[in-house]
């Protein structure tokens, strides 16, 4: 079991009060981690560690900020069994998907060391005779952000990385499922030599979230919010950002579409299918949740996959390797269980898999899904996945666009000037041509479309997010006036 603290101005300490909660395994129930309940006046107390800091620190040179990335991107990676085995305690996660994040989270780490010296602007053209006038990207101040559990390394790095690059000062709101695996994220950059104040941690009990974000959110400080979560909780962010006027990205659910085309390569279909659905037993936002396929293949693209889907191992992570580990918790189970039931009386077929007693639930593959079933327009975010039979291409796309969301898509096909024009008519901000749907690399624009929210992380398009542009002029000759 872990206890963990709040760090706030380069303190490590428990809540105003001392009120804790608990985040129990998925599995045993035993108790993971104890974990300070901050109220809304310790999170307010974090913005203002950040202000205070935000003077100092967004005058560091490029360099001091890229070594200091650099070196928390080691000290991850150095943690990797730690993490690991956090993030099986608190979220029954394998050991593939933990090792995975810490890749990809240092991956982060650094891709934002090297943006420090990318933090410029341009010279534009003045009608002013002897005009220089200049566009600077420049540090916002305060950068709230705010992450989920089921990719936590990644999501929670994702959310201070790029915005402490650009010279931004920080507090994450680690996610009440796993504190202490946000936890060894502020350890990282903490061992890395982070200063005082710069990266900060809240962590609350889940009946007090509403009033710590709003905290987190109002205080006068805070320039910038991020949030990676479902789209309900992200339209309440979205509304407290709207009236107090804080910029804010978006990032949430999602019901990933891969279509697999009548020309497809079935290797390459299943493959990408299988990867894309199972990743983390399905909990990732990215997750393929629709696999679109044209009637002409659908038989054998179906008999190949369930044949790959069945042979997929699901146990306890603590025990030994598994592709599937636990869900997170019996939500997700009843969750999934009741889409498995409304489709199977509305008439869907089960392929492999099916309803589950307790969080090992098996990879889940329901063909004929049709609109009618619930499966067919909610995020499963478990290891259930639908699969759609539809004729032709034009059919193909208006099924991959008949959704609320927007996140991430994928076409497979064996003739890439055809998947490209497909690519073109889905309604996504990601879409990957012959892989799955399930892919992040840390110098891409991250961002969905429609219901999956917006903004963007990643490389270039995540200075735009986290810093303001500021326009500068210096006149250089003396100046005409009117009067
Ligand atoms: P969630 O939205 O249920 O919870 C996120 C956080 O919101 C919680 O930690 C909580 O502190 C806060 N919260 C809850 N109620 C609130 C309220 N009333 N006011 C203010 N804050 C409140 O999400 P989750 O279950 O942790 O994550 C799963 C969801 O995240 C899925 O929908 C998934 O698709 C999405 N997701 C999106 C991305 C992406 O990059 N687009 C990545 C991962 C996950």
């Amino acid at each position: 079991m872990s206890t963990i603290s709040l760090l706030i101005r380069g303190r490590h300490r428990q809540a105003s009060g001392g009120k804790t909660f608990e985040r129990r395994n998925p599995l045993d129930s035993g108790v993971a981690t104890v974990a300070p309940a901050a109220t809304p006046a310790d999170a307010q107390e974090a913005v203002q560690a950040a202000a205070d800091a935000f003077a100092q620190w967004s005058q560091t040179g490029p360099s001091q900020r890229r070594a200091l990335l650099s070196k928390a991107a080691d000290a991850l990676e150095a943690r990797e069994a730690d993490f690991v085995a956090a993030m099986a305690a608190e979220t029954g996660a394998s050991a593939l998907w933990a090792g995975f994040n810490v890749h990809l989270a240092a991956g982060m780490l650094r891709e934002a060391a090297a943006l420090t010296s990318q933090i410029g602007g341009e010279v534009i053209p003045s009608d002013v005779p002897g005009n220089l006038a200049m566009a600077q990207r420049v540090p916002a101040g305060v950068v709230v952000g705010m992450a989920p559990w089921n990719a936590p390394i990644i999501l929670g790095v994702r959310a201070i990385a790029t915005p402490l690059a650009c010279g931004n000062t920080v507090v994450l709101k680690g996610s009440e499922l796993c504190p202490a695996t946000h936890g060894l994220i502020i350890e990282s950059l903490q061992e890395a030599g982070m200063p005082e104040g710069v990266v900060n941690f809240i962590t609350n009990a889940p009946d007090d979230a509403p009033a710590v974000v709003e905290a987190l959110v109002a205080h006068p400080a805070t320039r910038r919010v991020n949030f990676t979560g479902s789209t309900k909780v992200g339209r309440i962010i979205a509304g407290l950002c709207a009236q107090h006027l804080k910029p804010v990205v978006l990032e949430l659910g999602g019901k990933a579409p891969l279509v697999v085309l009548d020309d497809a390569d079935l290797e390459c279909a299943v493959n990408a299918a299988a990867f894309g659905a199972f990743a983390n037993s399905g909990q990732i936002c990215m997750s393929t949740e629709r696999i679109v396929v044209d009637e002409a293949i659908a038989d054998a693209f179906v008999t190949r996959l369930a044949d790959k889907v069945r042979g997929l191992p699901v146990g306890d992570p603590r025990k030994g390797p598994v592709v599937l580990g636990s869900v997170v918790d019996m939500a997700a189970v009843h969750r999934c269980n009741a889409m498995i039931d409304d489709a199977l009386s509305k008439g869907a077929k089960l392929l492999c898999g099916g309803k589950s007693d307790d969080t090992l639930m098996p990879a889940t593959l329901l063909d004929h899904v049709t609109p009618d079933m619930r499966i067919y327009a909610e995020e499963t975010f478990g290891p259930v996945k639908a699969i759609v039979r539809v004729e032709g291409e034009d059919a193909a796309v208006a099924c991959a666009n008949d959704s609320a969301y927007g996140l991430s898509s994928a076409v497979i096909s064996r003739d890439v000037a055809r998947a490209m024009r497909i690519a073109g008519r889905i309604q996504s901000g990601i879409c990957h041509i012959n892989g799955p749907t399930v892919h992040d690399e840390p110098q891409m624009p991250f961002g969905g479309v429609k219901d999956s929210g917006y903004g963007r992380f990643g490389g270039r398009a995540g200075i735009d997010a986290f810093t303001e542009l500021r326009w500068i002029t210096v006149q250089t000759a003396p100046r005409a006036y009117p009067f």
